[in-house]
């Protein structure tokens, strides 16, 4: 199965994204975990794309795409994937569908306040990409899987995140009625536990 995951930064298309991983043993395709690591390692891709990232703005449409079309071009993706964060853009989409066939965009939804006050808080680990809460961390500033030193992502600061939204309602949240006329969107209200909306992701892709 091909499945998209739309939503507002900060709904939890990430966290979802993983656990879905686990359940159904395909890859899960981040396009802002696969640009930050080329930020990290300074490829070309990284360099074009840190102003953008690190203001919260959108990555030129071309380079997203060449990323994501070389990486659906591997193996590990012949029996299914899980695009979280592409397409942002309905050009991003139309070009999508040129090379992909797409069976289930599923739309997280959360409101602003609660994205601004989960963001705000995360912290995440650069050695193994898992993510905390400040609430859950007590103080403690180590990963709780590897040891490695938190961070907090520079667009996790409250005036980008709300940057981020605006872009999002601009140029991401048409994707919903894109996908509602192609028929495949399944849409989930956040609110509740991981493991509660875990369980409607996946009753909605049973659906
Ligand atoms: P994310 O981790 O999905 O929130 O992405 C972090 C940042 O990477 C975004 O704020 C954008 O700057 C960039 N990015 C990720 N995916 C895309 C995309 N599909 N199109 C353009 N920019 C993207």
């Amino acid at each position: 199965m091909n499945i998209i995951f739309l939503g507002p930064p900060g709904a939890g298309k990430g966290t979802q994204a993983q656990l879905l991983t686990r359940e159904l043993g395909i890859p899960q395709i981040s396009t802002g975990d696969m640009l930050r690591k080329a930020m990290r390692e300074g490829t070309k891709t990284g360099l074009e794309a840190k102003r953008y990232v690190e203001s919260g703005g959108l990555v030129p449409d071309d380079v997203v795409i060449a990323i994501v079309k070389e990486r659906l071009a591997e193996d590990d993706c012949k029996g299914g994937y899980m695009l979280d964060g592409f397409p942002r853009t309905v050009y991003q989409a139309d070009e999508l569908s040129k090379f992909a066939q797409i069976d289930a965009a599923v739309d997280l939804e959360l409101a602003d306040e609660v994205i601004i006050e989960r963001l705000s808080g995360r912290r995440v680990c650069p050695n193994c990409n898992a993510t905390y809460h400040t609430s859950q961390l007590g103080g403690s500033t180590v990963c709780k899987n590897c040891g490695a030193g938190l961070i907090q992502r520079k667009d996790d600061m409250e005036e980008t995140i709300r940057n981020r939204l605006k872009v999002y309602k601009e140029q991401t949240a048409p994707l919903i009625e894109y996908y509602r006329n192609k028929g495949i969107l399944r849409e989930i209200n956040c609110v509740g536990t991981v493991d509660e909306i875990f369980a409607l992701v996946k009753r909605a892709l049973e659906a």
